[in-house]
């Protein structure tokens, strides 16, 4: 199984010293009460569209541990999904999302928020019945979240896992390739699964220099999305540069650093009650779909 696989992968790279095991085995004991103890929190990203208007946001997720401090997802997550507890962490970043859709929704905001979504997590033979169960709960219509998916859980995918995703877009949830282009994959999955949006790779973006040559893959990454026709969003954009290289090869979405950093939930709000206030509506309103 692929997942015994990755725990020794991970001791053996913690086992370069003792200190870095003990910290991993720490992080890995401590995750389990993260969420009742309520260590997590998530912050936002905001997306922006060709015009400049905020499309949405990523929700990420934030741990703040009680001893160790702030620790980033790249490291607390390969972790959390060594076991079940990934599962319980992603419910709760679903349930989080959709209250956080519902408290905008009061206001009269209407927006979109995506989720990244773990492998283990979304082969759970309870998944769509929770995550429904929990739009339901908050009253927030499935087409305002997206579901973000590695390259590397398409893949692996099984038939179940396929189903799931067909049923859950028929429903009209959005779902969107993360970190597209990383994996040299077989992309077969992409005529076979009603995906809407790939998110090319920020590895890709960092390629752009200043002028414009060596970014060919953004190019024909682009060009891909558009025979499959989908939409494709440019993350990491850290400079002018590479927003306009993304814009020029076709990119409807942006989301980077040069545009906004995450933020905590409560300055994103503000963000987008001012936009609203500007523009009488949230530009969010018209639909990137
Ligand atoms: P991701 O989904 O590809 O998220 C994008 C990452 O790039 C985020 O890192 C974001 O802060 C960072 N980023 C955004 N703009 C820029 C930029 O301009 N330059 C650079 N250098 N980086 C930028 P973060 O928040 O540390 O998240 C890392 C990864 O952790 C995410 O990658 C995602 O795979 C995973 N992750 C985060 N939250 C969750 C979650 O709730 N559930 C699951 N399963 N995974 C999560
Ligand atoms: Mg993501
Ligand atoms: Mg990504
Ligand atoms: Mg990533």
């Amino acid at each position: 199984e692929g997942s015994l696989q990755n725990t020794h992968e991970r001791v053996r790279l913690y086992q370069g010293s003792t200190a870095r095991y003990e910290r991993y085995q720490y992080i890995k004991q401590s995750l389990l009460r993260s969420v009742e103890n309520k260590e997590l929190f998530i912050v936002l990203q905001p997306q922006y569209g060709d015009a400049g208007n905020i499309i949405g946001a990523e929700a990420l997720l934030r741990w703040q541990h009680p001893q160790l401090g702030l620790i980033s997802p790249g490291e607390f997550i390969p972790i959390a999904e060594e076991s079940d507890i990934i599962v319980e962490i992603g419910q709760w970043v679903m349930n989080e999302t959709c209250k956080l859709l519902c408290d905008c929704q009061e206001v009269g905001i209407q927006t979109r928020l995506a989720i990244n979504v773990s492998a283990k997590h979304i082969a759970r033979a309870d998944f769509s019945e929770s995550l429904l169960s929990i739009v339901d709960r908050w009253k927030v219509p499935p087409g305002s979240i997206t579901l973000e998916l590695t390259e590397g859980t398409l893949i692996h995918s099984f038939g179940l896992v396929r189903k799931r995703i067909r049923e859950l877009a028929l429903k009209g949830f959005v779902f969107s390739i993360d970190d597209f282009g990383r994996g040299n994959s077989n992309l077969s999955y992409l005529k076979e699964l009603p995906i809407k949006e790939l998110k090319v790779d920020r590895h890709f973006i960092d390629e752009v220099n200043l002028d414009g040559s060596k970014s060919l893959l953004i190019n024909s990454i682009c060009d891909m999305a558009k025979i499959f026709d989908l939409r494709a969003v440019a993350e990491g954009i850290e400079n002018t540069h590479q927003l306009r290289y993304a814009k020029d090869c076709g990119c409807t979405g942006f989301q980077g650093y040069f545009l906004d950093k995450p933020m905590r939930v409560h300055v994103w709000r503000e963000k987008l009650l001012s936009e609203k206030a500007h523009t009488g509506d949230t530009a969010s309103a018209e639909s990137p779909h």
